[in-house]
């Protein structure tokens, strides 16, 4: 299938290049040049726009940072034309970027008006999830476009689920993404105190791991550095999940809760937790680095 990439970063790359391995001819297109040429070092083309990207594509993936990008990229910004005028009538859009669900809803509506498909298909697995190709896919969209979209899904993730229309994916995603913001900082949490009363970070993560209070991080994701190997901690908070990245996200499940009038005091401490740690300097580092505010110094 020809398929437009656009948004390589650490999360878009790993999966344009897991498409490209699968036989697809994928035209690639980041604002950075060191991201295009990632994928076009495994076999992608390069796109000299997001214009030059979309020509010819049957299906356009997109995995951008937040909702004004997605916005702003399909449906124009300071005057100029959204990208929906560009993609050819009865192409499917795959955007899994974790956006505002009415930003997808408005994209989507645009999509149809042009005749073009399109769903809402955010990720959760991280970038190893991206890397090994076993992210699992949270759908909204209707029953048709998903089979669509399906066997492209299948080569970048391991699970697949259908949330439910336009919008019910990044829904989805917010409410375990802002699970994940409150269980990263109880985690840190945890591990900072045990060793501030002179406990072993890996001996404690492993009692943890294996008691009431094993989780994701502990299992796969520890916050401190050298328990696990391959994790964001142990590579100094480099690549990952950026900091700034979770704050969004938790904005974004706060905004959705004062919409709904849903009581999420956890996820707003969380907030206000990750958005210190941002204030800090530490907004472009992985999200697993708050374990510095809430460790003992010196
Ligand atoms: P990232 O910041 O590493 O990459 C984003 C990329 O988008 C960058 O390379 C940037 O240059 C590019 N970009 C921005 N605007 C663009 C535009 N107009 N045209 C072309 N390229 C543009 O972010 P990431 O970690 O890959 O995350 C991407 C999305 O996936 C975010 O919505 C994030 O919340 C979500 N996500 C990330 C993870 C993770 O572990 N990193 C996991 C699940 C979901």
């Amino acid at each position: 299938m020809q398929i437009a990439f656009i948004g390589l970063g650490n999360m878009g790359a790993p999966m344009a290049i897991n498409l490209v391995k699968a036989g697809h001819s994928v035209k690639a297109f980041d604002l950075s040049q060191d991201a295009v040429a990632k994928v076009v070092a495994e076999g992608g083309q390069a796109a000299a726009s997001a214009q030059a990207a979309v020509q010819g594509a049957e299906a356009v993936v997109t995995m951008l940072p937040a909702s004004q990008h997605v916005e702003g990229l399909f449906l124009g910004r300071d005057g100029q034309p959204g990208l929906l005028s560009s993609i050819a009538k009865g192409a499917l859009v795959i955007d899994s970027s974790t956006i505002a669900a009415a930003t997808s809803q408005k994209v989507a509506k645009a999509a149809e008006a042009a005749g073009i498909a399109f769903i809402d298909a955010p990720v959760s697995g991280g970038t190893g999830g991206a890397i090994a190709g076993t992210l699992t896919f949270m759908v909204g969209g209707s029953n048709a476009d998903l089979e669509r979209a399906r066997p492209l899904l299948e080569k970048m993730g391991a699970n697949i689920f259908h949330a439910g229309s336009v919008g019910a994916g990044q829904t989805a995603k917010i409410c375990n993404n802002m699970l994940l913001g409150i269980l990263m900082a109880g985690t840190s949490e945890a591990i900072a105190l045990g060793v501030a009363n002179g406990l072993d970070p890996k001996v404690l993560s492993e009692i943890m791991r294996r008691s009431s209070g094993g989780n994701w991080a502990l299992e796969k994701y520890n916050p401190f550095p050298g328990v696990h190997e391959n994790a964001p901690a142990s590579k100094g908070y480099a690549g990952g999940f950026g900091t700034d990245l979770m704050l969004k996200d938790l904005g974004l499940a706060q905004e959705n809760a004062m919409a709904v009038k849903a009581a999420t005091p956890l996820g707003g401490l969380a907030r206000a937790i990750y958005a210190a740690h941002s204030i800090a300097g530490h907004g472009g580092e992985d999200f697993s680095g708050v374990i510095k505010m809430l460790q003992k110094k010196g």
